[in-house]
């Protein structure tokens, strides 16, 4: 049992280890990935725009090409008018001429709007693209950084792991959950000893009777406050 309780302590002592050494990193992790999207959206939004700038351009050429046949029909048509016979024939052929002539009109304006699109499409792909490098610039800078904390650590922080790794194996399964579980509700402080007759963890005092159980290492208590896994001072000292 009293191994149990140790092994516990070991794994409170090192994580804080490792946490401070993520600690150091501070907000760092968090700025880099965040600015990793603010890129990557704005070259989502550049990729977006140019393509729809490309398809308004395809779709002007195509209607451009169809004015061009309106009007070669309308002057075959307007030819025509001088051999008419009758007056349904003619009134057929002023009837197709106006009609050509709307879809021209149509056309044209639907070119105009196209081209409007596309001028501001470029426009605010010209303001884009400063803003977006200005954040590759910050993103380089800051994953810089954290390369820099990282490497120094890099080694020590290694070695916490494969200590970390071996003690997780020895842990009980049980102990490893409860462990876990209250380190994440706990600020990382899963394991408390007994400090001036009270709690490390939440300074409440531990009646005299439970503090004697606890001192005989025979079993796994936990704060009756805090909830943290609570063991005695020799366990504490032992392993420090
Ligand atoms: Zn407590």
């Amino acid at each position: 049992m009293i191994d149990r309780l140790k092994l516990l302590y070991e794994l409170q002592v090192l994580d804080e280890q490792l946490d401070e050494l993520e600690e150091l990193r501070g907000d760092l992790p968090n700025a880099v990935a965040a600015l990793e999207e603010q890129v990557n959206d704005l070259k989502e939004d550049i990729k977006k725009k140019d393509e729809e700038r490309g398809e308004s351009l395809e779709k002007r050429v195509e209607n451009e090409e169809e004015i061009e046949k309106l009007r070669a029909n309308q002057k075959k048509f307007k030819a025509q008018l001088y051999q008419v016979r009758n007056n349904k024939e003619y009134d057929a052929l002023t009837k197709e001429i106006d009609h050509n002539e709307l879809r021209v009109s149509k056309l044209e304006a639907e070119n105009d709007s196209l081209s409007d699109l596309s001028t501001a499409l470029a426009d605010d792909i010209e303001t884009t693209k400063p803003k977006l490098e200005e954040l590759k610039e910050e993103l380089k800078l800051k994953e810089a950084d954290l390369k820099e904390i990282v490497k120094a650590n890099e080694k020590e922080e290694a070695k916490f792991l494969a200590n970390r790794k071996e003690l997780q194996a020895n842990v009980k399964k049980p102990d490893y959950s409860a462990y876990m579980r209250i380190r994440k509700a706990k600020k990382g402080i899963a394991v408390s000893t007994i400090k001036r007759a009270a709690c490390s963890g939440c300074h409440n005092i531990v009646p005299p009777q439970r503090q004697l159980e606890i001192r005989r290492n025979n079993k796994l208590f936990y704060c009756e406050y805090c909830g943290r896994i609570l063991v005695s001072a020799e366990i504490a000292e032992y392993v420090e």
